[in-house]
């Protein structure tokens, strides 16, 4: 479903380069569950936000469902990412003045929907959360948890083939932890997403069905470089 071939990224600020990737090319399979681990700065923000094209490749090809992300033109990108990508933020990103409703059905003004189906679709994201009762709370009025969960019925709203989250697991106590992370097990065995999930919690990559390390611009499987696509030589070099 994403095929990222040969990606390179540098951040240029002030004197300053980054380079965040150097080549980077990996697959994530349709109906696949990853986490993506790794030191802070490694990179695992850019690649989703690469994903999601709300950033572009330095150099290489991003493609989601056969589309080159980077080719799109800033309209096109924002009604494909509305309907394919649902994106958890670290931080919610809720929208204060908003209730847990009006922050679901927003992806759904940037669909052809009608107001009715809208109101529907919302009602039944929020209710596959869980907050079919919390439906006319603003945020401030919800517990961390809740609102984790208000973001992910935001991002399934839509019905996106891919859900793209950073950190779904952060800011929450245990047990918000284990609902979050239950309700994405249900996801994607029951409603087939595709998950790729930023996390450093152990407990949170266990429950990923793929969990992938990146270190130095690399992404390592269990040590092993999880980049197939690579020449044999190059790949016995980053397997270490
Ligand atoms: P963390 O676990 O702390 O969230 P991360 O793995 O998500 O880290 P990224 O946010 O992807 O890391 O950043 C990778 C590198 O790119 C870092 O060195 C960071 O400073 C740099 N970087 C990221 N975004 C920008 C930007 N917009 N401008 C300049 N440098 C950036
Ligand atoms: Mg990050």
């Amino acid at each position: 479903l994403v095929e990222i071939r040969d990606v390179y990224k540098s951040f240029k600020r002030e004197a300053q380069t980054v380079d965040v990737y150097s080549g980077l090319t990996i697959d994530f399979e349709e109906g696949s569950y990853t986490a993506l681990m790794g030191p802070s700065g490694s990179g695992k923000s850019t690649l989703l936000n690469l994903v999601a094209g709300l950033d572009k490749p330095t150099r290489g090809s991003v493609r989601v469902a056969g589309a080159e992300v980077s080719a799109m033109s800033a309209a096109q990108l924002a009604s494909w990412r509305a309907r394919t990508i649902g994106f958890v933020f670290q931080s919610y990103n809720l929208l204060p003045v908003l209730t847990a409703r009006q922050n679901v059905e927003l992806p759904l003004l940037l669909t052809k929907l009608g107001k009715k189906d809208r109101a529907e679709r919302t009602a039944i994201a929020l209710g596959v959360v869980g907050l079919g009762d919390r439906m006319d709370h603003y945020p401030r009025q919800l517990s961390g948890g809740q609102e984790q969960r208000v973001a992910i019925a935001r991002a399934i709203v839509a019905d996106p083939t891919l859900i793209l989250l950073d950190e779904p697991t952060g800011q929450l106590d245990a047990r918000s932890s284990e609902e979050v992370l239950e309700l994405l097990r249900r996801l994607n065995e029951e409603f087939h997403k595709t998950i790729m999930m930023v996390t450093h919690d152990a407990k949170a990559a266990g429950s990923a069905k793929r969990v992938l390390h990146l270190e130095k611009g690399d992404l390592l499987e269990r040590g092993v470089a999880a980049t197939h696509a690579l020449p044999e030589a190059r790949r016995e070099a980053v397997a270490l």
